[in-house]
């Protein structure tokens, strides 16, 4: 059952956060919805225009509908990830998405304002709720590079006019995640003073948090053991600043690093133990479990757990 952005985070505001989680494949679509039935737990489930690109979103909107179908009792919402004006629109006018993201984030205040705006008018036409971004993330998301010295911490003082002048309904911001395997290189983490000030500006104001993965050191042992090559000092939120954030009414949390160093790890290893066998749905069927099994993991973290009855009980007509 669908229960929209809006009403999602007004039920967890400062006291649990609902995990938007990308997906670009069947596998990661059941072992989503799997988990949000285990759990008991609302989602998000993303796309983005890389996704698009891959897949199509006629294909992964379809998924999203089979799953529903397939596993009637989870609680989720589609929303578009990191689009501009064109995938907004469609996005828009697909009537499939109850949520779209327009990431200005990189142009100017003045600008990053007028293009929101206009998805903000033509999605509100139709109801569908708007996240849109202040500040700028370094690391890699989609086709997207930002390095450390081009990315910026939200400025608390432009927040209040930036919303009232878009009239958002969610704000994406900088402080301190960053998107890819490959986070906080300097060290500092998430900037808790700033998150406070965000909150203190608006208060009841959903705000969401990108590059959520948490990049487990495990798991990067275990891919490059299997023959992977990657940095073993990557390294991403942890747990306690996840739990720490959510009181500072941080409602969504976006994961994909970690969804796919799981598909690496589960691939390498299948192919490393297994160098006679070549049917995808061996190793496919290992990654639905392990993905299954990370996102009940996740929502934990999150507080979601137990929480989509209590929203199927407060929305179902
Ligand atoms: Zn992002």
């Amino acid at each position: 059952m669908v229960v929209l952005p809006k009403e999602l985070f007004k039920h967890c505001y400062g006291t649990y956060a609902i995990a938007a989680v990308n997906v670009f494949t069947m596998e990661q679509v059941h072992g989503l919805f799997r988990a949000g039935i285990k759990a008991d737990a609302p989602f998000l489930v993303q796309i983005t225009p890389v996704a698009r690109n891959y897949a199509h979103s006629l294909m992964l909107i379809a998924m999203i509908d089979a799953a529903s179908k397939i596993y009637p009792n989870v609680v989720y919402a589609v929303h578009l990830d990191h689009g501009n004006e064109a995938h907004a629109i469609n996005a828009i006018a697909s009537n499939k998405y109850h949520s779209v993201m327009i990431d200005a984030s990189h142009d100017d205040f003045e600008t990053n304002v007028k293009r929101t705006r206009l998805i903000v008018d033509e999605a509100h036409k139709k109801g569908i709720f708007v996240e849109a971004e202040l500040g700028v993330l370094s690391g890699v998301e989609d086709d997207i590079s930002i390095d450390e010295e081009n990315a910026s911490y939200t400025s608390p003082n432009e927040v209040v006019s930036f919303v009232e002048r878009t009239n958002c309904d969610s704000l994406a911001v900088a402080v301190g995640t960053s998107h890819g395997a490959y986070k906080f290189s300097s060290g500092q983490g998430i900037q808790f003073h700033i998150l406070e000030e965000i909150q203190q500006k608006l208060p009841g104001f959903p705000i969401v948090l990108h590059g959520g993965s948490a990049v487990n050191t495990t798991e990067v042992e275990r891919i490059n053991k299997a023959g992977g090559m990657l940095n073993e000092n990557a390294s991403g939120v942890t747990p306690e600043e996840i739990i720490k954030s959510i009181p500072f009414g941080v409602c969504k949390i976006n994961i994909a690093t970690d969804t796919r160093l799981l598909w690496s790890r589960v691939h390498r290893e299948f192919f490393l133990d297994s160098p006679e066998l070549f049917d995808p749905i061996v190793p496919g069927k290992t990654y639905m479990d392990a993905y299954e099994t990370f996102m009940v993991q996740k929502f934990d973290l999150l507080g979601a757990t137990g929480k989509a009855t209590t929203l199927h009980k407060k929305y179902k007509k």
